[in-house]
């Protein structure tokens, strides 16, 4: 899971080991997606969700160019015989069992737990310190998750959550249990807990009908995605339409689309930063016009990091008073001054805060792109300070020209 957006370290999900030869196949060439054709927007995306999380690839976070529809469907077939190992408390344990017995319940999996450190386990949740975590995976994770299989038969899975932080151990459960049973690629289509673009830490009631059209019985794992589609797809409506009738389905939130780190719209070329974001997220509307792209520019040991949106606005202050709800979140509670700088020193309308947040030094900006009614603005972090020079170097080497593409 990246960790909450809450934190600037921010954390990552982790797709076990599947780093594959890329297949460049856009989400958007997609035949299935095209060819669906329904009048309802949540099903769409649904839909949508449901093909990028199990048969989708996405690892930008990784910054591999990862993202292949050749998957089969894969699922447990045999009982999960669960474990629980490391730090756990009575009250994690808890908690987990609680959560594996509503996944279990919402997939028809049988469930057998043989206790704490069990010899004999088919499936084992460990809570380990997050810096462990941090070393096991890299330094954006929080949590992860490993399920194997063998042609779509879930055989095992290795689950680790942070046991020294109580609140991204809640927000991690349910993702890394999702990674668990069979969702093993992420998708911020709607409102879900596999997505670490929305705030949920719970499973969401889209969630739930994709978690019961995995497990449905005209499914089967190891099943090719084109034979699968006609099936999820007829699966995927009839939940929808039962959960409608119930009156339980919640809002569909905003829609993200990951793209490729090369193909932002804009480019940074600072120094000490990566040419290429380690997370590229575009922004959809109902009709697929992108409305944002933000990404996130970070060094391999987060000892510097910037999140760069690229949007729509007016002027300069009104990109400022949006981007405050944002920067709350990810400061965890910083807020942003009324009165921010104006950015006389450079050939660019903007606003600038250099502010300390604790543990960093973080440059808060908007300035306008060269395209005109087109802004940037996002934050630039770093242990040390950011001096008058630093920062008119930083802002002038954001660019409205896209990025090299990378060489496949
Ligand atoms: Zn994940």
């Amino acid at each position: 899971l990246i960790g909450r957006a809450a934190s600037l370290l921010i954390g990552v999900l982790l797709l076990g080991a599947c780093v594959n030869d890329a297949t460049r196949l856009r989400v958007s060439e997609n035949s299935f997606l095209s060819s669906v054709d329904s009048d309802d927007p949540g099903l769409k995306r649904l839909a949508a969700f449901f093909d990028e999380a199990v048969f989708g690839r996405d690892d930008a976070l990784k910054s591999s160019k990862v993202r292949s529809f050749d998957r089969v469907l894969s699922r447990w077939v045999v009982p999960i015989r669960v474990t629980v190992g490391g730090d756990v408390t009575d009250n994690a344990e808890r908690k987990i069992r609680d959560r594996l017995e509503h996944f279990a319940g919402l997939t028809g999996t049988e469930l057998i737990w043989q206790g704490r450190n069990a010899k004999r386990y088919n499936f084992k949740i460990t809570l380990i310190d997050s810096s462990q975590i941090r070393a096991e995976a890299s330094v954006d994770t929080i949590c992860f998750a490993r399920p194997t299989d063998s042609y779509g038969k879930i055989i095992s899975a290795v689950v680790f959550l942070p046991s020294n932080d109580a609140e991204d151990f809640e927000d991690c459960i349910d993702h890394e249990l999702m990674h668990a049973f069979g969702f093993d690629g992420h998708s911020h289509r709607l409102n879900s807990a596999l997505s670490y673009m929305h705030k949920q830490s719970r499973l969401t009631a889209w969630d739930e009908i994709m978690l019961r059209t995995l497990y449905d019985s005209r499914l089967s794992a190891g099943l090719p995605r084109n034979d699968a589609w006609p099936i999820v797809w007829e699966l995927l409506s009839q939940g929808v339409a039962r959960q409608r009738t119930a009156g339980a389905l919640p809002e569909l939130g905003e829609e993200f689309w990951a793209v490729f780190p090369d193909e932002i719209p804009f480019s940074l070329g600072y120094d000490s930063l990566p040419d290429l974001p380690r997370l590229a997220m575009a922004h959809h509307i109902h009709d697929g016009r992108t409305v944002e792209t933000r990404a996130v520019f970070a060094t391999r040991t987060n000892s510097e990091r910037a999140e760069i949106f690229h949007a729509e606005a007016d002027d300069p202050v009104e990109r400022w008073d949006s981007y405050r709800p944002r920067w709350r979140r990810v400061s965890k509670g910083g807020n942003l001054t009324d009165k921010p700088n104006e950015l006389d020193d450079l050939p660019y309308r903007g606003l600038y805060d250099t502010i300390w947040n604790g543990s960093r030094h973080c440059l808060v900006f908007v300035r306008e792109a060269e395209i005109p009614g087109r802004f940037f603005s996002g934050y630039y972090c770093r242990t040390g300070a950011i001096s008058g020079s630093m920062r008119r170097k930083f802002l002038d080497a954001l660019s409205t020209s896209p990025p090299e593409p990378a060489e496949s």
